[in-house]
């Protein structure tokens, strides 16, 4: 089988070309180096059938034309982070939306199966009893461009979902919960990675908000096998299936387990959302996945904890 994995450089998609060049399939990779790097693919030089091609999900004819030669597509190339979504809400959206609506036309137009990497952030986050026209946790609100990762994303699924249902071409959207494991960085916000980083260079430990918000981290080696088996599942397909770990931690209790794990005399210290973020930023107390679903098709069940997951 040929795939092609967009964002292949990246966190997750480097991991899913491991497996997939491992199981003996060609792999192309397309992404450019926005956030990912080629040190995530340096093992797979010169294994036989990989190549990476820089270049943009934006560029209509590239991306055809990879597609064009695809038995499989496995879509993860996105603008990710909060930090890239604030400073550059333009671009990610178009990223996110157009880079998308490219690779899922190409797909149905070759008639290549597809998978499409979506985010637990389309359950959004309003539990408010009064709903206000300044809301900052509804998706399209036009000034909180944080928030628009979580539209575009929300709207990739409705496109790839759409693309699917009319034109008969296998397609599985998986939406990711927190996953994390070797290669995520801290750069872009994603709390585990900067975490550890700061305990192992013994600075403070920085906890956004009172760090009572509770997450679920689930590791890139339960997610990508189960990435794989969902694409071979004709049950799962047009559907949007959670993935992610069970173990739930307060974000304080996460960063009191990596001092420990880590032996790091660091101190925990609290910045205010507003002061990390922008004014008016709030988050979700709670994220926790229902993976009940990925368990009836696939029989997918978390096998790594949060200790390992760190270690
Ligand atoms: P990542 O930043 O490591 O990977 C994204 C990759 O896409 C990077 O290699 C980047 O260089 C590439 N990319 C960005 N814009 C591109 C463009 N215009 N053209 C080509 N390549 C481009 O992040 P990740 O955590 O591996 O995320 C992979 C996918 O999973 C993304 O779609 C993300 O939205 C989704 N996701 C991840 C998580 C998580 O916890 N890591 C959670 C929810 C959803």
């Amino acid at each position: 089988m040929k795939a092609v994995v967009t964002g292949g450089a990246g966190f997750i998609g480097s991991h899913l070309c491991d497996r997939l060049v491992a199981q003996g399939h060609e792999v192309v990779v397309l992404d450019d180096l926005s956030t990912g790097s080629l040190q995530n693919l340096v093992q797979l030089e010169g294994s036989p059938g990989f190549r990476f091609v820089q270049g943009d999900i934006l560029d209509r004819d590239l991306v055809d034309d990879l597609v064009s030669h695809a038995d499989t597509v496995f879509h993860l190339a996105a603008a990710v982070g909060v930090y890239n979504i604030v400073d550059a809400p333009l671009r990610s959206l178009r990223i996110n939306l157009h880079g998308t609506e490219n690779v899922v036309e190409a797909a149905v137009r070759h008639r290549v199966p597809y998978m499409v990497a979506s985010t637990s952030e389309v359950y959004g986050k309003n539990d408010a009893d009064g709903l206000k026209e300044d809301d900052d946790r509804i998706y399209g609100s036009p000034t909180k461009s944080r928030w628009s990762y979580a539209a575009a994303k929300g709207l990739d699924e409705l496109v790839a979902y759409v693309h699917g249902s009319e034109s008969g071409v296998p397609c599985v959207i998986t939406r990711f919960f927190n996953v994390v494991g070797p290669r995520q960085t801290g750069r872009y916000g994603m709390v585990v990675p900067r975490f550890v980083d700061q305990a192992l260079a013994g600075r403070p430990i920085t906890v956004y908000g009172t760090g009572t918000q509770r997450r679920c981290f689930g590791s890139v080696f339960d997610v990508v096998p189960g990435m794989l088996e969902l694409m071979d599942t004709p049950a799962a397909y047009n559907r949007a299936v959670n993935l992610g770990g069970h173990e739930e931690v307060s974000i304080k209790g996460l960063a009191d387990r990596v001092v420990e794990l880590t032996g790091s005399d660091s101190e925990i210290v609290y910045i205010d959302y507003d002061e990390a973020y922008g004014e008016g930023y709030e988050d979700m107390q709670r994220r926790y996945p229902d993976t009940s679903l990925a368990k009836d098709l696939i029989g997918y069940e978390p096998t790594r904890d949060l200790n390992a997951i760190i270690n």
